[in-house]
């Protein structure tokens, strides 16, 4: 990857060139959790810009299952996405999803959150089943833990993610998919530093910050950057923060200098109703967009904002209509990955510091009401 930083900030650009396209960096990974952008088809997620999704390696395997995907062509023939895909390794789901969950130094045992069934993965196995599934970019198998956790169970776990990291490259077999490695450590800055440390030290295609976007305060997680990212100042691989959703985060990550994120967040939002819009955010169930012939956004290309009125999704969503969680995460995919473009371009011209704070007040998190009662 090609990396530029200047000045009082770490954000760059770069550039991921993969077996099935070309990723501009900083980038925002919409989640196709079942091998689907929920309510989105191919052809949506081309219109609403995006350029790479994550998959869920633990939900594929479960259903329909690796193999069979690979015998239908992989998932890229699969669900006919012919732009790049990461999988993730399945240690999230494993340890969160899995009522029933064993670790010990070989792998995990758990139990479907599907039909109970009793499952094992090791590194090997998550790479093997990631290679079957065929993705542009795969990730090695680690053990995440919530940022909160004791000291002593961050520590075990970051040291098997160590060596669990080192036995996932040597499993992984395929030369037309990188991998990329998690660092760990919780939030102690120590820790967090020696597991940057010894990542960044073995030949991995890009580097992972996991055990964030969990239960950590903005603080916190900026301060867990701002011990990992200068450790890795002058490596070009791009830097994943894993599951960090809100544009917010978002930009002062990428100010942090991180690179690529994935999250639910915009679309399992959408779903509810909770539509984003430069300045804060609209509650579109709300009975006051019932008249209101405006569209969400005035400027927003999408097929929402192009085509229908908020009176008319505010409709949508109080009839349950299956349609309103297309246009609704249409709306929100598109918000997201033109906030991450207009980053982008800030950084083209050079103006990114500057651009800082009409950045953040796009991003900000207040409900209409509120930014209304701000601004009275
Ligand atoms: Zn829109």
């Amino acid at each position: 990857m090609d990396g530029v930083s200047e000045g009082p900030t770490r954000a760059r650009l770069g550039r991921l060139e993969l077996p099935h396209g070309t990723v501009e960096t900083p980038q925002f990974m919409p989640v196709g959790t079942n091998a689907t952008v929920k309510a989105l088809d191919p052809a949506d997620l081309r219109t609403v810009g995006a350029s790479i999704i994550l998959s869920n390696t633990y939900h594929l395997y479960l259903r329909p299952g690796h193999e069979r995907i690979a015998r239908l062509g992989g998932l890229h023939a699969f669900m006919a996405w012919d732009r790049p895909i990461l999988t993730d390794s399945g240690g999230f789901q494993v340890v969160s999803l899995g009522d029933l969950r064993v670790v010990d130094d070989d792998g995990v045992t758990f139990r479907s959150h599907l039909d109970g069934s009793i499952h094992r993965f090791t590194p090997e196995h998550a790479i093997a089943v990631q290679e079957a599934l065929g993705a542009d970019i795969a990730v090695a198998f680690d053990q995440p833990v919530s940022p909160s956790s004791p000291a002593a169970v961050v520590l075990d776990a970051t040291e098997r993610t160590h060596r669990w990291a080192a036995r996932s490259l040597a499993a992984h077999q395929r030369a037309d998919q990188a991998i990329f490695g998690i660092i760990q450590g919780g939030l102690d800055p120590a820790l967090r530093a020696a597991s940057t440390a010894y990542i960044a030290s073995l030949p991995f295609d890009g580097i992972c910050i996991g055990g964030l976007a969990g239960d950590e305060t903005p603080a916190q997680r900026e301060a867990t950057l701002d011990v990992v990212v200068p450790l890795l100042q002058d490596d070009p691989r791009p830097r994943y923060l894993m599951g960090l959703g809100s544009p917010l985060d978002l930009l002062e990550a990428v100010h942090r200098g991180v690179d690529l994120f994935d999250s639910v967040l915009p679309a399992r939002v959408a779903r509810n109703g909770q539509l984003w819009v430069p300045g804060g955010r609209i509650n579109i169930r709300n009975s006051r967009f019932l008249d209101d012939p405006r569209p969400i956004q005035d400027d927003c290309p999408c097929v929402a904002c192009t085509t229908f009125s908020r009176a008319y999704l505010a409709h949508l969503f109080r009839a349950d209509e299956l349609l309103a969680y297309r246009l609704a995460t249409c709306h929100n995919l598109t918000f997201t990955l033109d906030f991450m473009a207009r980053i982008r371009s800030a950084l083209r011209a050079g103006t990114f510091l500057a651009d800082l704070p009409s950045l953040r007040l796009r991003a900000r998190r207040v409900t209409a009401n509120e930014a209304a009662a701000q601004s009275a």
